[in-house]
């Protein structure tokens, strides 16, 4: 289902009105966590400034560890819708549980699949039959062919409206967090219908990688970043390193101006 040999058009995926696909390069970008209603809206005026098309931000984190913070739960769901109210943007939220789809699905425009969950098989059937739209990260440790078999697993449920997420892999590298796998873009857009955008902010997992990371993935033909903005990433509860702030607004507008690549 999710094979180019049986479509060969290159899909276009539309989440609360906001096309991702070829032709176009979408921002999706806001704070990695949702902590407070003030964090979220600052997060997402910023994102906004910088070109973002729909908002990003998890109630819902699948943490390393059991002591980090887990997340706001609904109330983190809340937040974001007010914030979508606020703004006008999108919500992209990930889900990390096969019993919470519905209530996550009741308030996001876009459901997340992690990358710690992109083989929770029962998660990826249940996503898929809850009929909103899906990003699905690649698997850490996954192959091209097992991140495609996962975005199978959602389609045959029902659901097309999949984008793939390429956030970078596990090498022996210790120097950025993951292997931002640019290359894998290309494979699976040849192999795939599906669009596949680039999470430049987990890949490096450093704030001086986002915006290279981001040319790269233009450069390289995505659909389209997501990227994390902390209004005070020092405060921030969850993955401040790597995020976004103030400053870093202007640069990232001016990055996303690139022209794309021709597909
Ligand atoms: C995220 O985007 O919030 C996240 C946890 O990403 P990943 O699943 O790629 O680690």
């Amino acid at each position: 289902l999710v094979s180019r040999d049986n479509h060969p058009e290159r899909s276009t995926v539309w989440v609360g009105g906001v096309p991702i696909g070829p032709g176009t390069v979408t921002l999706i970008a806001g704070p990695c966590a949702v902590e407070t209603p003030q964090q979220t809206l600052e997060a997402a005026q910023m994102a906004r400034a910088a070109g973002a098309t729909l908002l990003r931000g998890g109630a819902y984190k699948p943490r390393t560890s059991p002591y980090a913070f887990q997340g706001l739960g609904e109330a983190g769901l809340r937040i974001l819708a007010d914030v979508r109210e606020q703004t006008g943007l999108p919500i992209v939220t990930e889900v990390v549980d096969p019993d919470d789809v519905k209530l996550v699905a009741s308030y996001a425009d876009m459901l997340q699949v992690g990358t710690r969950n992109a083989q929770n098989f029962a998660l990826l059937e249940a996503v898929g039959e809850i009929g909103k739209p899906v990003m699905l990260k690649r698997g850490m440790s996954a192959t091209i062919e097992e991140w495609l078999m996962a975005a199978e697993y959602i389609a045959q449920r029902g659901n097309l409206d999949i984008v793939l997420c390429e956030r970078g892999i596990r090498t022996f590298e210790t120097a950025t967090r993951n292997t931002l796998d640019v290359s894998a873009v290309p494979i699976a857009q040849r192999l795939s219908h599906l669009p596949v955008i680039i999470d430049p902010s987990h890949s490096g997992g450093h704030r001086d990688l986002v915006l290279p990371l981001t040319r790269a993935a233009i450069a390289v033909g995505a659909d389209g970043v997501i990227i994390d903005i902390h209004p005070d990433p020092e405060q921030a509860l969850c993955d401040g390193p790597q995020a976004l702030t103030g400053s870093d607004i202007g640069d990232l507008a001016r990055v996303m101006t690139l022209m794309p690549a021709v597909t």
